[in-house]
């Protein structure tokens, strides 16, 4: 197969927020849309209703609303996940609430996720010898699903888009992104950054200066293709046939 990106692109990149956290409605969605960028939004529900005339705004402003889950659940080793664990999950019951996810979020802002955010990136119901993979209902219902704190970005020719690999960019600096950026432009790859507050301090918080700084550089080199998970992973499933 030989994989060609559009318009003569080199390389993609896609910035995502998980949790429908407040500041990316109050910082992040206004700074991409200083620079006219496409983001990609794993909403969480408690948080989204906060903000709901915000996210309105940001699905009109062309921003990709996804699916993270109707709760959120992820390991009982975190603390907060120990009521929704997923070692307590089954997968009809992981199925139910990735289908009500989008009935809710295409009831609240009008739009139909195409793509999902594994919570916390597990990827599993169950434990210890009945543990299963989510990954085929993912793949059955989104055109893809992001992983979070991996490692690489994804290779457009042989990535399963049911498990894209999702870079976790809170806290980092511009000068930490840049030698990945230049990694993907050289492999043609795909950067799937992952992140949760829009800010100047914090520990799940994607620096405003940073993110700012993407925005120029992407602005500056025309062979990136800087747009949505939904954009991206559609091109590449069509290509990938
Ligand atoms: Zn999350």
């Amino acid at each position: 197969m030989s994989f060609q990106w559009p318009d003569g692109k080199k390389a993609a990149i896609t910035v995502s927020f998980d949790d429908a956290r407040l500041s990316q409605i109050d910082v992040g969605i206004p700074l991409l849309n200083e620079y006219d960028v496409k983001g990609t939004f794993y909403v969480s529900f408690g948080a989204l209703e906060k903000r709901l005339e915000g996210w309105k705004a940001a699905v009109v402003a062309g921003h990709e609303i996804g699916n993270h889950t109707v709760n959120h659940p992820c390991s009982g080793n975190f603390a907060f996940a120990r009521s929704r664990a997923n070692e307590d999950y089954t997968l009809d019951r992981m199925e139910s609430e990735l289908i009500d996810a989008n009935a809710k979020i295409e009831e609240v802002l009008g739009v139909i996720p195409t793509t999902f955010a594994y919570p916390c990136g597990q990827k599993f119901v169950g434990r210890g010898e009945n543990v299963k993979s989510y990954v085929p209902l993912v793949a059955k219902h989104f055109d893809c699903g992001r992983g979070f704190k991996d490692e690489s970005e994804n290779c457009p020719e042989v990535v399963d888009l049911a498990q894209a690999m999702g870079i976790d960019f809170d806290r980092a600096t511009f000068a930490e992104l840049l030698p990945q950026i230049k990694r993907a432009e050289e492999q043609g790859g795909w950067l799937f950054y992952a992140g949760h507050e829009v800010g100047d301090d914090g520990r799940q918080m994607v620096q405003s200066d940073t993110l700012r700084k993407l925005c120029e550089y992407c602005g500056e080199h025309s062979e990136i293709w800087l747009d949505t998970a939904a954009k991206v992973s559609a091109w590449i499933k069509e290509q990938q046939g």
